[in-house]
């Protein structure tokens, strides 16, 4: 890494290191800037951003609409609690629920919550059915769902729930893309099923259009409810507003976060009129969720990405990127062992541990991450240009040679 010792962002880390908790393996760069595809850190270093806050910045840094929708709302109001309805959450929930979001809609702060809310949701609805055992959820082998109990219990990765037991009972995890194994998994006790359309964290996998099929038929012969993990690969990200819509396949309850407020903290669990049966007043809530200022960052959001036919230049663009790093694949065939994703949700897997190729982006000015060890992840903002893929692709060249030269 470049060497940062003595600099504003050397003391900015120090400061945040000393006070705390040592949750995060945080790489050494201290932002404090940002417009568009591009961001500043406290040294004035500029950034190629390709991460976008982990697939939050779906319309860049300092979007307009996103910034004066804001600044506009906070002057108006700010919070006023679920205890008495607000113009921007009817409007947000109108809007979702017309566009594909089902047809209603539970907000929350972020993407964990939404989980938690689906599953309770599921479990809710079995048991007013009368259904009182059947409460399982099955979930997938390289899932992500969060970090609350229930939802790290979900995520099917034992390195995320050491430590943190008793863990809720009542999970089941299936291989992701086994039908078969699915279809032994799900049984009369399964509440339902949780997948992510496009699995992020796991190493950024696409799932097959027929296993999702497969899993929407078993769902219905069980009774079982399917729910859509969208939080990362939803709200534009592989080419339409919602990744089911991608896919063909509807689910129950269909879950957001991250791109839903452009980077203002918003969660959603979206229903069909029938799975929403499941709550009643007073069976689920939150102080702070679909306040007045949230729900006015992601009616800015949604309305800009509607506007703007985003969702289509996410698709374009993804395309334009990955025949660029097949290109990369092809000149680097020691290090890529395959490039894969939809729309802007892209990774490398390479054939040995990534952070070294991460470092060298970070050093030569291109934000990515690393997920599941060996995958560069690339979650840039729907607003890029062919130009700024160009770049990353050409900084992705240099590392990958830096990082293959080095053996
Ligand atoms: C990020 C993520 C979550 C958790 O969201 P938080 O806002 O961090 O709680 C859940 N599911 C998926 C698919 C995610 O990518």
């Amino acid at each position: 890494m470049a060497d940062v010792s003595g600099s504003r962002s050397a003391a900015l880390m120090a400061r945040a290191d000393a006070h705390t908790m040592k949750t995060y393996g945080r790489y050494p760069i201290a932002l404090v800037r940002g417009e568009g595809v591009r961001c500043w850190d406290a040294d004035g270093k500029e950034y190629l951003d390709f991460l976008g806050g982990i697939a939050v910045n779906v319309l860049g840094h300092a979007h307009p609409a996103l910034v004066s929708a804001i600044a506009d709302q906070a002057a108006r109001l700010i919070h006023c609690s679920n205890l008495y309805y607000s113009e921007p959450m009817a409007e947000l929930a109108e809007l979702l629920t017309q566009h594909g979001g089902l047809d209603r809609v539970f907000f929350c702060n972020s993407g964990a919550e939404a989980n938690e809310g689906a599953i309770k949701l599921a479990r809710k609805y079995q048991w007013r059915k009368g259904l009182k055992a059947k409460n399982r959820i099955v979930s997938l082998t390289h899932s992500f769902h969060g970090r609350t109990l229930a939802t790290v219990t979900a995520t099917a990765k034992p390195a995320i729930q050491e430590g943190f037991g008793p863990l809720p009972e009542g999970f089941d995890y299936v291989e992701a893309g086994d039908v078969a194994a699915l279809r032994a998994a799900v049984t009369d006790r399964t509440a339902a099923v949780i997948v992510e359309p496009v699995q992020g964290e796991g190493g950024v996998r696409p799932l097959a259009r027929e296993f999702l099929e497969a899993a929407r038929a078993i769902c219905d012969e069980r009774g079982a409810l399917l729910i859509f993990d969208e939080i990362q690969c939803g709200m534009g990200r592989v080419g339409h507003l919602f990744a089911y819509q991608a896919f063909g396949v509807k689910p129950d309850i269909l879950t957001l976060a991250k791109g839903l407020g452009g980077g203002v903290p918003i969660g959603a669990v979206c229903a069909t009129e029938e799975a929403a049966r499941g709550f009643a007043p007073g069976d689920h809530g939150t102080t702070f969720g679909g306040s007045p200022l949230a729900c006015a960052a992601a009616l800015a959001t949604v309305k800009t990405l509607l506007s703007e036919d985003l969702p289509a230049r996410a698709a374009a663009m993804g395309e334009y990127l990955l025949a660029g790093l097949r290109r990369l694949q092809a000149k680097h065939p020691g290090l890529v062992k395959e490039v894969r994703g939809m729309g802007l949700m892209l990774g490398i897997e390479l054939t040995r541990p990534a952070r070294p190729v991460l470092e060298k982006c970070h050093e030569l000015g291109l934000l990515v991450n690393v997920t599941a060890d060996t995958v560069v992840r690339l979650l840039p903002p729907y607003i890029i240009t062919a130009a700024d893929c160009d770049r990353a692709l050409e900084i992705l060249d240099q590392a990958l040679a830096a990082v293959g030269s080095a053996g």
